[in-house]
């Protein structure tokens, strides 16, 4: 390791020569390459954490650019997967370090096929029903990982460490997503990005070079708009009905996986996902109005155009997205628009 390429870093308190060792000898798994994931990869990358590994199941577009920082006009144009452009960038930035692309969807069976366990986790995702997924494997298996969420101009990230709270002890349930708005319904500033990754990157340097009496503990949330940043304290025992924490029960590990398969001969995509109770149509119906194509509400289905896909959406959760054939794609587009568990 050259000494002069981290001399900023080392100096400041707290890091030091062995804190960079550690850095260096880390492995972060950041889940979701999108807006959040390239600035904090950007961020991990240039601060010489040794292994970094991408889990993408996205192309990119050009509605990316403006948020998502290591993509450029060129990747959209060719549609390249995010997780392949975002690692190329990053070995740009530093060839000392392993960047390892995953076109995937991350869900049990992906984290299951991971060579090693990695030492931290990062939430870059855009829905819930992943975020518990990695909130139950990471307490399953005794991971650190940092939560972080985006939408408007507000955010809130929390690291959730081995032993404290996580987000089931917070929110029991994931919250459907027509009911919190997502980046496609009413938008998302750059700057809201900027300042929760900084959070979240902070968060990780500390704990892999060994400060974790420095880790913060509380939700972390901004308003950009207002100008409003703050620490929100929260307990810092687990909540003893939590069932991950308290109970060791991890049902986001143990949820049937959407079933998704092309049909053939119609260049569309099924997406059959387990849903417990019917979506509500109208609810779904109302949040995508002025942001999506051709929205028509049936009595039976909603139907749009988005991301250059016809989609359609049955009370049962079953969607049908027309004019393609990627499963990982149609699996990315359907948490987008409609959320709540594919
Ligand atoms: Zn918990």
């Amino acid at each position: 390791m050259s000494d002069a390429r981290y001399s900023r870093q080392t100096r400041v308190h707290g890091i030091g020569a062995r804190g960079q060792a550690a850095l260096a000898s880390s492995t972060v798994l950041v889940i979701g390459v999108g807006a959040l994931g390239t600035h904090s990869a950007n961020s991990l990358a240039r601060a010489g954490v040794g292994t970094l590994w991408l889990c993408d199941r996205d192309i990119v577009d050009l509605s990316n650019l403006q948020r998502q920082t290591l993509f450029e006009e060129r990747d959209a144009q060719e549609g390249t997967p995010k997780a392949i452009a975002a690692a190329r960038a990053l070995s740009r930035a530093n060839s000392a370090i392993a960047v390892e692309p995953f076109v995937a969807h991350c869900g049990p069976d992906f984290l299951a096929s991971l060579p090693q366990q990695p030492d931290l986790v990062l939430d870059g995702t855009d829905n819930f029903a992943t975020r518990y997924v990695i909130n139950d494997w990471c307490k399953q298996r005794g991971v650190p990982w940092i939560y972080a969420g985006a939408v408007g101009a507000e955010g809130a990230a929390m690291v959730v460490t081995p032993d404290g709270p996580c987000l089931r002890c917070l929110w029991p349930e994931p919250p459907a997503a027509h009911a919190i708005g997502t980046c496609e319904t009413i938008g998302v500033l750059e700057p809201v990005i900027a300042a929760v990754t900084a959070f979240q990157s902070a968060e990780v340097i500390k704990w892999l070079a060994g400060q974790r009496d420095a880790v913060t503990k509380g939700v972390f949330t901004c308003d950009v708009w207002r100008g409003n940043y703050s620490v929100v304290r929260t307990a810092q025992q687990s909540d003893p009905s939590c069932p991950a924490c308290a109970k060791k029960s991890f049902p986001a590990l143990d949820a049937r996986e959407p079933h998704a398969a092309v049909l053939c001969g119609r260049d569309a995509v099924q997406i059959d996902p387990p849903r417990r109770a019917a979506l509500d149509l109208d609810a779904l119906h109302g949040s995508l109005q002025g942001v999506v194509g051709d929205l028509s509400r049936t009595q039976h289905y909603v139907a749009f155009a988005a991301d250059g896909v016809g989609i359609r959406v049955f009370a049962s959760g079953r969607a049908l997205l027309f004019g393609m054939h990627d499963l990982l794609r149609a699996r990315a587009l359907y948490d987008r628009w409609i959320g709540g568990g594919a």
